[in-house]
Formats: C-alpha cells, structure tokens, sequence
C-alpha cells in the first residue's frame, strides 16, 4: 500500500469536488466581538458564522472571574474526575446546570459532542434490548453514539410525528425505547415538534433524549432552551447541551433525574476516562450561565437581530431558508459556487462565513450558514446583505420566488 499516495488521492478528490476544506486563521478579538483578525492577511473581517450567539466569549465578568480561578487554581484539571479531577467547581457548575434546566442533577463533559456520544453509547450498550428512535437528521456526534452502542436503531424521517408512530408501533412493549432527537436543527435551523414528541413518548413508555445544543442559554424566560419556553422540561428524561455555543466557553453536559445521572457518571467511559475540563473554564461557565438566566436582554436583541437579518434578505429576494430560529441558511446548492461567494466575500467585502458542503449537509444544498449574534449591529448587516446582492447578480445565483 503507498499510504501517502492514497491520502494525496483522497484529497485530490475533495479539491476536485469544491469541498476541500480551508480553515480561515482568525485571532479573536475581546472587545471587538464579531470583529476578528485575519491570520493571514492581518486585516480586521467581520465574522457571521460564529456560534458564540451572544457574545459571551468576551463578556467581562467571565473573564475577571476566570483569570481569578487561573491563577487561584492553575491551569489544568490535573486528571479525570475519578482522579483528583473533581473540584467543587465542576460540582458547582453540575448544580448550576441543574437548577438551569429544572432537573435533579447533571454531569459535565469535556464537550457536546462527547456528551452526546458516550450518554447514548452507554444506554444503548447497557439498556437490554434498547431500540432508539432517531431524527433522520440528528448530529454527527447522536448518530456516533447510537452507531457505538450497537444497540437497535430506527430513523424517523425528519419531523415526521406520523413516521415516528409508525415505528414505535412497531417495538414490542416491553422493549426500551429512546427518542432522540435535537430542538433546533444546526444546519436548517428548524424546530422539532418537542410537545407532539413528547405526548408519543408517554403513550409508548420511552425515553427522551434532547439535544438543546443550539438553544439552551437562548430560548426561554431563563434561557433553559425550547424545552423551558414550552413548558415541557419536565417531559424531557434527558437534556443534552454544550458550553461551547451560547455561554462561549467549551464543555459539554447532561441533565436529567439523580439515578440517569449517577448511571451514566458510572458507566460511560467518555465520562470515566478523560481529564476534566480545567477550573478556569468551569468558573466561566458558571459566571456565563447564571448572567444569561437572570438577563434576557441579549437573548432579545439576539432574536431582534436574526428577525431583521431575514427581512434585509427578502428584500433582495435572496433564498434563505425560512425557520423559527436565529440561524440563517442561504442556500446556493453548489460546492464550487459556495466556495467563489465566501471568497468574494472575504477578500471584497472583508465578510467572514464558511461554505457548508457535503457531507455536513446532503450535496446539491450546499449553504451559507449565517449566525447573527447579539453583537452585529444594523450596519453590520446591512453591509453583509449589499454584498452578498452584488455577488448573488454577478454571479447569475437563482433568486427566492
Ligand atoms: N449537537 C449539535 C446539534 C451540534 O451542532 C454540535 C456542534 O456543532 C454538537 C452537538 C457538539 O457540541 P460541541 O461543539 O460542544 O462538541
């Protein structure tokens, strides 16, 4: 095998395909949020396709209180928590996450993605004769766990309530039974029907499982997510969620009741095996989610924001799809076209945004995933939409109906 060459090949398909992958280098600038400066060319660009939705990255009370733990504490964990790992800052973080979502206890990880792998890993493993139900358009990191559990699996076409029926049906009773699934969905950025879910959860004596990565801290009175603004926390047995989006740190965590918990601290070896996530990080998260419960101001100006974001991109009949929620996908359907808009934008009009390919989102819905944050101000947005019409005509890109 000429394992070099197979590599070169490899790549050289994604390039020929439009789908290679090129990082920008940015340096993040606190202060200065959605500002950031380009690493290679040392310009500032304007960055819309961060998921720090409200900024808090820079807020600077996290900061004060983080640098206090850093030098308090140092900078790592120093193990998992089994070993010397566990410090009444994960704990406390652990009762914040709790109170947050209305649950009797939480765990934390080192981040969503492993949260959601090793939770479901675990239950499918260990739960006999488990069946997951799973939205068909679930995150890498759910269809990852379920795959690892090699528990049973069947997919329910996205959102469809009478599919998801059909399939519980079709389980025996007494087998356990899991519903997976997100309540906004990263790349189109619809909602799930979370109360019909729900209501088929109880009749069928499943499990829920949510995935409230793209909500929690955004949606609610006290930011819980879409769970806590419709009222149905309590019929939700586990919500997952990340520290990395709205409350812009890294980590990720469950919530759930005292016994769920303590099952998966005793059994999941993405828990069991890892160092934890260092104080520092831990003491900002807590500063961050405790600010966002107790202030809903940057979640309204959030929503202000993305309502206005779409309306400047009607006017130029520019095909975003319609959803509920703050993220903006405008489609072009197209690899090498993505990738000739987001170079456009970048070097013309000093825009930052990623072109979203396959397989992130099935080929032929190629996109530009654009994330209004609570800090884009009216001109920020105006400048993105002009530019984005000047390329949209010169380019000849079809236009919304
Ligand atoms: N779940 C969803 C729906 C996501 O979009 C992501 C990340 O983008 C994750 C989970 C993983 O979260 P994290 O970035 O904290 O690993």
């Amino acid at each position: 095998m000429m394992y070099q060459n197979f590599f070169k090949k490899e790549l050289g398909r994604l390039r020929n395909e439009g789908r290679y992958r090129i990082f920008l280098n940015l340096e993040r600038c606190a202060n200065e949020f959605p500002h950031a400066i380009s690493g290679n060319s040392k310009q500032e660009v304007t960055v819309w396709c961060s998921n720090d939705y409200l900024g808090m990255g820079q807020h600077p009370e996290i900061l004060k209180a983080m640098i206090k733990t850093l030098k308090r504490c140092g900078s790592g964990s120093g193990g998992t928590r089994n070993i010397s790992g566990n410090t009444y800052t994960h704990v406390t973080l652990e009762e914040t996450l709790s109170d947050f979502h209305q649950k009797e206890a939480s765990l934390v990880f080192t981040s969503g993605y492993v949260a959601n792998e090793t939770t479901l890993a675990t239950l499918g493993s260990c739960l006999p004769e488990c069946v997951f139900l799973s939205d068909e358009k679930n995150h890498a990191s759910i269809i990852h766990g379920i795959r690892n559990s090699r528990a049973q699996k069947k997919i329910f076409r996205h959102n469809d309530v009478a599919h998801l029926t059909e399939l519980l049906e079709s389980i025996p009773s007494h087998q356990p039974k899991i519903i997976v699934f997100e309540s906004v969905y990263s790349m189109d950025g619809d909602l799930s029907p979370m109360k019909e879910i729900c209501a088929l959860a109880k009749q069928y004596n499943a499990l829920t499982y949510l995935d409230e990565v793209h909500s929690a801290g955004l949606y609610g009175p006290q930011g819980g997510g879409i769970a806590q603004a419709l009222g149905l926390e309590n019929d939700i047995d586990i919500i997952q969620g990340t520290l990395g989006k709205a409350f812009g740190l890294i980590g990720g965590y469950i919530a759930g009741t005292k016994e769920l918990i303590d099952f998966i601290r005793s059994f999941a070896p993405g828990f069991i095996f890892t160092t934890s996530l260092p104080p520092a990080i831990v003491v900002g998260a807590v500063v961050s989610i405790n600010h966002l419960k107790n202030n809903a101001q940057l979640r309204e100006q959030h929503q202000f924001n993305a309502r206005y974001l779409k309306k400047r991109l009607e006017k130029y009949r520019l095909p975003y799809l319609q959803n509920q929620s703050h993220i903006v996908p405008l489609i072009v359907g197209n690899a090498q076209k993505c990738k000739e808009i987001t170079d456009r934008l970048l070097h013309q009009f000093k825009i930052y945004v990623q072109p979203i390919n396959y397989p992130t989102v099935a080929m032929g819905t190629e996109r530009l995933r654009l994330t209004p944050s609570a800090l884009h101000t009216p001109q920020m947005i105006n400048h993105l939409v002009q530019a984005l019409a000047e390329i949209w005509d010169d380019l000849s890109l079809p236009k919304a109906a």
